[in-house]
């Protein structure tokens, strides 16, 4: 009996419709389950990065996503540091995201993520094969070796039903049914702090912020806070905004003075019309496995953090950009396990680092500065270690720069690691993001990047390009060549022969063609 579907994917968030889409382009039929019929209105995951523009751009929605920006166009989309409150007289806002545009092929935005969501669900309604199934959650699934089953309720209808696929993978959030069922266990940090999200309306705040430049985040720091956040952040300009900010772990909807606390951060009364109140724990917590068997799990399900940074749905597209060619290059054949594999050993130690280096070492490194400075102790100590910290955010920024060299599918030197920390530049690196670059066409290297593996020859032979080819031919490894002189821009990849992998990081470079090519493929597709 055939399947109802090659991947039952749960959960229509960002993460879920993303995968759906990037399957169904490569003709991979899917199925989305997602509890609910309408989109949320919550304005979260705004802060997207480069990278994640450069997955629209490869799904052909890109000017969508840039029209659906709800900011007005040229309104920075970096943000403002402030000492105390948004009135004291210490307060940075450093260059952020937009340093690092040059190393990808889109610049980074802001928008909504309902807004952005609406654009991806109207692109997956587009694609033959992908089906939306709203108002259905998903209960259990099993793995009965040749393929999954999922058995799913009807929110209204309370009907029971059983889809079946080749794989399934759980998009389903930081509570995660899929996880659950099939038994993977996280770690990380619990620190063990409420935090309240606000989403509110005030013109009064707005112009309350007229002494400060253009900016779309303001975050306030103070020694109370013990390194967390109070954090404002634009919906829009003129009176949209969230907020969120440690509380009282016995703080309810009922009992607290949310307007006062908002008062408190900003140093400033205005009135306000709250439009959401939410709660969350705040905790780093990490899957410790990200596939059991033909079951996955991808975004808030594989690890949830607080919105520190904006790591959350940026980590989560990039999860479902590496797993969903490996998912179609199995299903097509050409593919080995091992590729399948090689999704949680190259996405798991990059959140890892994330969730310890990054947002929890932020945290400790915060907590630790305000214990130590203080204007009201030694404003001239504090004032030159303002002055130090406000460098210190490029620099936060700059070293996120996840790589796969640890990964059995990428030809690396050896001890190379798999990791979210290193350094951004055009040089090629194996296991690193490809960085574009001018072809001598005046087009862009990423214009001309293939659906599956790409070989960038720069001052090649004829004969060398061969040794590639042959080699891809017999195995079905879908090869294009994107052929060149070493010249101008290109000469900043420092290598001759570049593979890169159909989600653009670098499967294998080199300046001489590799003895084996056949070789080099097999560790590739991990057959
Ligand atoms: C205030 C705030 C600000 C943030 N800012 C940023 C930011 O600037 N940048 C950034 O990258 N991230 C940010 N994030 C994080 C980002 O919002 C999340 O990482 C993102 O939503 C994760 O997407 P997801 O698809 O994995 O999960 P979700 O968005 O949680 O979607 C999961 C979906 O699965 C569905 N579902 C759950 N269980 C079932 C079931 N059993 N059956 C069927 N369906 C089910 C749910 O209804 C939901 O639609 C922020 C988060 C918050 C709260």
């Amino acid at each position: 009996m055939s399947n109802d579907t090659q991947v039952i994917i749960v959960g229509g968030g960002p993460v879920g419709v993303g995968l759906a889409v990037e399957l169904g382009l490569r003709g991979v039929s899917c199925i989305v389950v997602e509890r609910r019929t309408g989109m949320h209105n919550i304005p979260k995951g705004q802060n997207l990065t480069a990278r994640t523009l450069e997955h629209f751009f490869n799904w052909g929605i890109i000017d969508e996503i840039r029209a659906a920006r709800v900011m007005p166009a040229g309104y920075p989309e970096s943000g403002l540091v402030a000492y105390g409150n948004l009135r004291g007289e210490y307060w940075y806002a450093p260059p952020m995201r937009e340093i690092l545009n040059p190393y990808y092929i889109q610049k980074n935005d802001r928008l909504p993520q309902y807004e952005m969501e609406k654009v991806l669900r109207a692109k997956a309604g587009t694609i033959p094969g992908v089906e939306l199934r709203l108002g259905w959650a998903a209960e259990s699934v099993a793995d009965h070796g040749g393929g999954v089953t999922l058995t799913m309720t009807g929110e209204s209808s309370g009907e029971r039903i059983e889809l079946t696929a080749d794989y399934l993978v759980g998009c389903d959030g930081a509570h995660s049914t899929v996880r659950d069922r099939i038994g993977i266990r996280r770690s990380g940090d619990d620190y063990d702090q409420l935090m309240v999200l606000a989403v509110f309306r005030s013109k009064e705040f707005h112009d309350g912020l007229s002494r400060y430049p253009e900016r779309s985040t303001y975050r306030v720091m103070k020694p109370e806070l013990n390194g967390y956040w109070q954090f404002f952040g634009r919906i829009d300009v003129g009176e949209g905004f969230f907020f969120h900010a440690p509380v009282p772990a016995d703080t309810t909807r009922e009992n607290y003075d949310f307007l006062g606390l908002l008062h408190e951060a900003a140093g400033f009364e205005f009135d306000a019309e709250f439009d959401h109140l939410g709660f969350w724990d705040l905790r780093v917590l990490v899957a410790e496995e990200y596939r059991k068997g033909r079951i996955f799990i991808a975004g808030d399900a594989a690890h949830s953090h607080p919105p520190y940074g904006g790591f959350g749905l940026n980590n989560g597209l990039e999860d479902i950009r590496n797993l969903g060619w490996k998912l179609a290059a199995r299903l097509e054949g050409w593919g080995g396990e091992t590729l399948l594999e090689s999704y949680g050993l190259e996405r798991q130690p990059v959140f890892r680092d994330i969730g310890e280096k990054l947002i929890g070492g932020r945290i400790r490194d915060d907590a630790a500065f305000f214990d130590q400075f203080n204007p009201e102790k030694d404003r001239a100590a504090f004032e030159e270690a303002w002055e130090k910290e406000s460098g210190r955010a490029g620099g936060f920024i700059r070293r996120y720069e996840p790589s796969y060299g640890g990964s059995p599918v990428v030809a690396a030197p050896d001890g190379a690691k798999s990791t979210a920390i290193g350094e951004h530049t055009f040089e090629a690196r194996a296991g690193h993001h490809l960085a574009p670059r001018g072809l001598s066409t005046d087009a862009n290297v990423y214009d001309e990047l293939g659906a599956g593996f790409t070989l960038i020859a720069l001052d090649a032979s004829d004969d060398e390009i061969r040794a590639f080819t042959d080699a891809a031919g017999e195995m079905a490894l879908p090869l294009s060549v994107v052929r060149d002189t070493a010249a101008d821009e290109r000469a900043d990849y420092g290598q001759r022969f570049i593979l890169v992998r159909p989600d653009h990081f670098i499967a294998w470079c080199g300046d001489e063609i590799p003895d084996d090519a056949r070789a080099l493929f097999r560790t590739v597709i991990g057959a």
